[in-house]
């Protein structure tokens, strides 16, 4: 499939620095920042800093070094929050995911007992 990216999408002009954010972490290929309207005690965003809108289009076309580079700052998120006692990691997409910011993100959610979503 095409994936049509959209630069004007507001994590596109967090990483332009048009609009603030609160850093967790970030390295040449990723930024970890907190959800504006978080979800849990512990509600982190991780993207990469490339143009991809949805996690099949980072999946299929981010170089290797991209990947690392995104899975290395999920490791450090990993590492502040208390991961020992668990967490969920969601990553909506498109319309059916109820993504509603077209610029890929995982959700990083820890802090509490978040119960079973799936069966
Ligand atoms: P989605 O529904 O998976 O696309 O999630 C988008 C997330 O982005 C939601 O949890 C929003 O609260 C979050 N969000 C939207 N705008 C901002 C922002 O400016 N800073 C941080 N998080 C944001």
């Amino acid at each position: 499939m095409a994936f049509d990216y959209d630069p004007q999408n507001i994590f596109a002009r967090i990483l332009r620095g048009e609009i603030p954010n609160k850093t967790v972490y970030e390295n040449d290929h990723a930024l970890a920042f907190e959800d504006i309207a978080p979800q849990a005690p512990v509600h982190v965003l991780v993207i990469p800093k490339g143009a991809y809108m949805s996690l099949d289009h980072f999946a299929m076309e981010a170089t290797a070094e991209e990947q690392v580079g995104f899975m290395q700052a999920v490791a450090e998120v990993c590492k502040q929050i208390n991961a020992e006692d668990g967490f969920r990691a969601i990553a909506n997409t498109r319309d059916h995911g109820g993504q509603e910011v077209p610029h890929y993100h995982l959700h990083i959610l820890a802090g509490q007992p978040l119960g079973k979503m799936l069966a």
